[in-house]
């Protein structure tokens, strides 16, 4: 596929180039008409001249003085020669021999009128003239007058070749001036796409550079800058909305799970002791995911900021597998803390312990019974620390890995065997990211996964 620049170009420089072929062909067929006509002037003019002195010479009764022709003035006229034939087609005179004489047309040539002829031997070219003229009291013979055009033809030939070297480089020049040109006025649409480009969720409040020029291009760009923001108006109300949405739903979660707490302390039937007990876990997977929802679009929204504070990270996980001990005693899971040394950071306390929890609580989660799950710090260097959550579960199949970050991505297997909402890691990945520190993971199915976080430590 050709770009519009590249078509423009090729177009411009085609439609030039033809248009100055035509014009130079034109110049050339009449540069050669004319000379040519030019040249038969001559050559009838002289011809004339002949004729004029042949018949005066005639009219003084005298014999025909060949030396005073021959002596005639040629100016303008190469290699001529003059025959004079009788009319019973006998040579009568000539300058010098020549085989090429053009035959005469016998009734024409008496017919006082001249008659031009071609002689081409080999490149050479000739223009002849004949016609009548009385050389004899009342007897007409044939005056041939010839003459070379080869001064006319080299004239031409070298305009011919001017114009074989005129033409190319026209081309050179008019495709260069278009690709100058073109440049030019794409230059501000190439800018555009850069911008555009560089627009994302993230800075939806950015606008297209537009030109000074108010033109076609600056339309475009006011046109995209419109729409651009009618994007970002209708972003932002629908977050707003999920916002709301989460916020409005914990309220009366909330309430709901006190009052069936109270109702479960009232109630001895145990068969609605089970009931209350299954709506309560529903519940409290609710109340997690609106906690989600509501942080992811805080997130979103780009209001939630980070409270740094000088803290200990070796303490913070430290707390995050003693408040996980509970869950994973439940499966018979050894939680296995390796700290090489203390670090000290500056972060953010409940966004960190969010990420740390989030990631021990899937390790938990997708460990079988009597698994292993080890939290690893290492010791940090002069800007970076790293943790490492390592566990024995499952592990991660190869077709999930590129997914597992996205919001509400959760594998067909863990749809099935485990509750959760698919955001976990999802807030982990966002909360990493406002630390402007990464996480990654290296897993394989059934073998394990672990998920390492890197942070800066200012
Ligand atoms: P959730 O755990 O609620 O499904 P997450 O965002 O925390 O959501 O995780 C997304 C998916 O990544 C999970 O559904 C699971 O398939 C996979 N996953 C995350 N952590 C692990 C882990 N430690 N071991 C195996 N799979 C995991």
């Amino acid at each position: 596929m050709f770009s519009i620049k590249t078509k423009i170009i090729a177009a411009y420089t085609f439609f030039f180039g033809a248009l100055l072929i035509v014009l130079l062909a034109v110049i050339y067929a009449t540069t050669r008409i004319n000379n040519y006509q030019k040249f038969d002037t001559r050559l009838r003019n002289f011809a004339k001249m002949i004729k004029v002195e042949i018949e005066e010479q005639v009219i003084d009764e005298e014999e025909l003085d060949i030396a005073e022709i021959r002596a005639m003035p040629r100016e303008g006229l190469l290699d001529v020669n003059i025959r004079l034939v009788q009319s019973d087609g006998q040579e009568f005179y000539a300058d010098r021999p020549f085989d090429h004489w053009p035959s005469i047309r016998k009734n024409a040539d008496a017919s006082k009128q001249q008659h031009f002829y071609d002689v081409h031997i080999g490149r050479e070219h000739f223009r002849c003239v004949a016609g009548p003229v009385e050389a004899k009291k009342d007897t007409f013979y044939t005056l041939q007058v010839l003459a070379s055009l080869r001064d006319v033809n080299a004239d031409l030939n070298r305009l011919f070749t001017l114009f074989i070297v005129i033409v190319p480089l026209a081309f050179v020049v008019t495709g260069f001036s278009a690709y100058v040109i073109s440049g030019a006025a794409f230059r501000p649409i190439a800018k555009m796409t850069v911008g555009a480009n560089a627009i994302s969720l993230q800075n939806l409040e950015t606008r297209l550079d537009l030109p000074k020029v108010k033109d076609e291009v600056y339309e475009l760009g006011q046109t995209l800058n419109n729409m651009i923001a009618r994007i970002e108006s209708a972003y932002k109300s629908q977050k707003q909305f999920v916002a709301s949405a989460s916020h409005e739903l914990r309220t009366p979660l909330t309430i709901i799970q006190t009052e069936l707490e109270l109702a479960l302390k009232k109630l001895n039937d145990p068969t609605a002791n089970d009931n209350i007990k299954t709506a309560l876990a529903e519940i409290e997977g609710l109340t997690q995911l609106t906690t989600s929802l509501l942080l992811l679009s805080k997130v979103d929204a780009v209001q939630l900021s980070l409270q740094k504070e000088l803290l200990r990270l070796d303490e913070l996980l430290i707390d995050c597998v003693h408040a996980m001990q509970p869950s994973a005693a439940k499966k018979g899971i050894r939680l296995d803390l390796q700290i090489e040394e203390a670090v000290e950071m500056m972060a953010d306390k409940e966004k960190l312990k969010r990420v740390c929890l989030n990631l021990l609580d899937n390790a938990v989660k997708y460990t079988p019974l009597s698994g292993t799950v080890s939290v690893i710090l290492e010791a940090g260097n002069n800007s970076r620390v790293g943790f490492h959550i390592k566990d024995s579960g499952v592990g991660i199949a190869v077709k999930d890995l590129p997914h597992i970050f996205k919001r509400f991505y959760r594998s067909d297997e863990t749809r099935a065997k485990a509750p959760g909402s698919g955001l976990g890691l999802a807030i982990v990945q966002e909360l990493v990211a406002l630390h402007k520190g990464s996480v990654i993971v290296d897993s394989a199915s059934g073998r394990g996964s672990t998920f390492s976080v890197e942070l800066p430590l200012r």
